[in-house]
């Protein structure tokens, strides 16, 4: 254990802010293409920063446990409403501080220890949350996985049938949604598989809710999903938070007990304004973001494709959604080591698993997973994209210097620094 590991405290005092300031510098020369993340809009950033960073208001808007709160309840209730508009949701809980706390909650609240639930591997994109060591194992459920068809990078829903007849639990929960996330998954049939053991149907949005919102990605709740849960900063460009939707009011009232108080007592104030902005930016821009998303996703792949670069499922276009994913191994590198190579040239992405690969390779993995979401919303396009692909061709394939490479992303990424599908 090491306490004292420190200089002196005026030392320290000025290496934090320079390393926060040195982050700012450098990631603002820098291309994101980190597909979990994104950044909210200058107004939205402003409105971060308010007295409500230091305020609790435990309970619902106007029923609080907490003085204080009635600026608070009339921002929440109102980011509720939108929220709901966005997800076409009679029901919205924006207590959640992240989407895994927003999976705990459900998943708490809809099973007991001892049932099963249904998700995706983590190599076929499952999140840590929708597995063993996550949420289920601290709840005591029993996580089974779909059958994940690598050929249509989708749930086989017919295997799914066939084997979930040979498990010896019924399934309470089924769980959809993923991390790596390039098709939109089979939301009605498994609806009716679900309806068969009388199991609910999570849509887990995290990496999707910009898309949804923007009505560029399969709608979970009009297909039959009970319940949508998600993160709020990914394709969706809001603060870092969670929130659950649904329309079934039954659901919905243990839900919110699951909420809390099981799971937060402070939700974390400050990033509920901004989320509300950030919800009518994608109720004004949404559609021309979204579809740029995945036009610019779309076209990634088939530029880094062209020139070499092994992106998966080229037979179906590549991907539906802000993701590619690149099977790094087929020219000669290991995911870490082609995000790395990319990092010193201030690309920023990530090692991934892949469908079909073994889980055991998840601390180094064969692919790297690609997000475009980030740079769209400062303004990129399909030739952007473009110049993109001959980066990574220059880094991986050409194995120029990266130092070299870096100087051309810095000069790419300067006319690129002003959010769009924003609020004034
Ligand atoms: C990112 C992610 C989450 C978790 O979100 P946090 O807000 O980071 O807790 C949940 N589910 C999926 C599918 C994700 O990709």
């Amino acid at each position: 254990m090491i306490l004292k590991n420190y200089q002196n405290l005026e030392t320290e005092r000025r290496s934090i802010i320079q390393a926060v300031e040195a982050n700012n510098t450098w990631r603002s020369s820098c291309i994101n293409l980190i597909a979990s993340e994104n950044v909210m809009s200058p107004l939205a950033e402003k409105l971060y920063l308010s007295d409500f960073l230091h305020r609790y208001a435990e309970g619902e808007p106007f029923h609080r446990y907490y003085n204080g709160t009635k600026y608070i309840d009339l921002i929440e209730s109102e980011v509720q409403g939108l929220m709901g508009d966005l997800l076409n949701a009679e029901y919205v809980d924006v207590r959640p501080i992240s989407g895994t706390v927003a999976n705990f909650a459900v998943f708490s609240s809809l099973a007991k220890p001892g049932d099963a639930m249904i998700s995706l591997s983590t190599p076929s994109g499952g999140h840590i949350s929708h597995n063993k060591y996550g949420a289920p194992t601290a709840l005591g459920l029993k996580v089974y996985n779909y059958p994940f068809d690598v050929e249509r990078m989708n749930i086989d829903v017919d295997k799914t049938r066939r084997e979930l007849k040979l498990i010896d639990k019924r399934p309470k929960l089924f769980v959809l949604g993923a991390s790596l996330f390039l098709f939109p998954h089979p939301v009605k049939e498994i609806k009716e598989i679900a309806n068969e053991y009388n199991a609910r149907l999570v849509y887990d949005a995290a990496h999707v809710l910009g898309l949804i919102a923007g009505g560029k990605f399969q709608a979970p709740l009009e297909e039959g999903a009970d319940i949508i849960t998600s993160s709020t900063h990914k394709t969706f460009p809001g603060p870092q938070g969670g929130i659950v939707a649904t329309n079934r009011d039954d659901l919905f009232t243990t839900i919110k007990k699951g909420v809390f108080p099981r799971l937060t007592s402070n939700h974390h104030l400050h990033r509920i304004p901004s989320l509300g902005i950030t919800a009518i930016e994608m109720m004004e821009f949404g559609k021309n973001y979204a579809s740029q998303i995945v036009k610019n996703a779309k076209a990634l792949g088939e530029a880094c494709y062209e020139l070499g670069i092994p992106v998966i499922a080229e037979e179906l276009g590549f991907t539906e959604s802000h993701q590619i994913a690149i099977d790094v191994s087929k020219i000669g590198l290991k995911g870490k080591e082609a995000a790395d190579l990319c990092e010193e040239a201030n690309v920023i992405i990530n090692k991934n698993l892949l469908p079909g690969e073994p889980l055991k390779n998840v601390k180094d993995p064969n692919g790297v997973r690609i997000g475009v979401q980030e740079m769209t919303r400062f303004g990129m396009k399909e030739s952007e994209m473009k110049t993109i692909s001959g980066f990574l061709k220059r880094l991986w394939i050409d194995k120029e210097n990266p130092t070299k490479v870096r100087e051309d992303v810095v000069e790419l990424r300067k006319n690129y620094s002003n959010v769009l599908f924003a609020l004034k």
